[in-house]
């Protein structure tokens, strides 16, 4: 049983504020420490669930938060930059997000954003409004591979609820602002974390890969003007800030905006 897990940062339990998930942000040392306490409560439920290799990407901003020091050394970690979105997911028998965010715009959420605060207002993937929630969960479709978990708050939870049934989902906070909300204590957050990884290993085979078919479109709009890829013959643009791809796969679409 060969599981790979994403973590991202926003939905990690115990961040609340940019601060904490900004490289230069005066509180990032301790959103760091708080994002590896995570992996680590997550690679224990696998390990307790049965699975037998557990590959850890760290997928927020430029991949290099977790401390690699402090890891579980049962697991694997994929850290830095990748040639890939998710390089080893072939063969894996689930997919863990851990630690991920609503999508841009959901009111309440933490730090909700889809890939990028400062440029991506929104995305839709085959006329489905989507956030790195199901851009993930799709990509790892295009492998054959299940979402089984997912982490953050209760608004990411609502959105993997509505995306696929039967994935756990384990609400490590409350999201109250952009900035903002109510978080359960550090012992409680981790034992969800653990108990949610090995329920949702146990459960890995009957969930069903969540896949988006061919040919896949992506619609993004930007969230400023004067920022669209114009000079390419391979993107539709729609109006002034928005802006079409086409691919085979989730994947390949997205590699091509
Ligand atoms: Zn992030």
């Amino acid at each position: 049983m060969k599981i790979f897990v994403m973590v991202d940062m926003e939905g990690i339990s115990g961040i609340c504020r940019t601060t904490q998930v900004s490289l230069d942000g005066k509180d990032y040392p301790a959103g760091r420490r708080y994002m590896t306490w995570d992996v680590n409560a997550c690679v224990e439920g696998c390990f307790r669930g049965g699975a037998t290799e557990v590959l850890v990407r760290d997928a927020h901003s430029g991949g290099f938060n977790l401390i690699w020091e402090d890891l579980d050394p049962r697991a694997e970690y994929l850290q830095g930059s990748l040639p890939e979105r998710m390089p080893g997911i072939d063969g894996c028998d689930g997919l863990i997000l851990l630690g991920y965010h609503a999508m841009a715009g959901v009111p309440g959420a933490v730090l909700e954003h889809t890939w990028s605060s400062a440029h991506w207002q929104n995305l839709w993937i085959n006329g489905e409004k989507s956030g790195e929630l199901r851009l993930d969960a799709a990509m790892a479709g295009d492998h054959g591979v299940p979402p089984i978990m997912v982490s953050g708050d209760d608004k990411l939870c609502a959105e993997a609820r509505e995306l696929v049934n039967g994935a756990v989902a384990v609400e490590v906070k409350r999201g109250m602002s952009l900035d903002g909300g109510r978080l359960l204590p550090k012992a409680r957050a981790h034992e969800l974390i653990t108990e949610g990884a090995e329920r949702a290993v146990r459960a890995g085979r009957s969930i069903p890969p969540y896949k988006v078919p061919g040919p896949v479109t992506i619609r993004l709009e930007l969230v400023s003007r004067g920022r669209l890829p114009v000079k390419r013959k391979d993107v539709r643009i729609l109006d002034g800030r928005t802006y079409e791809v086409t691919g085979p796969s989730v994947e390949e679409a997205f590699n091509l905006l």
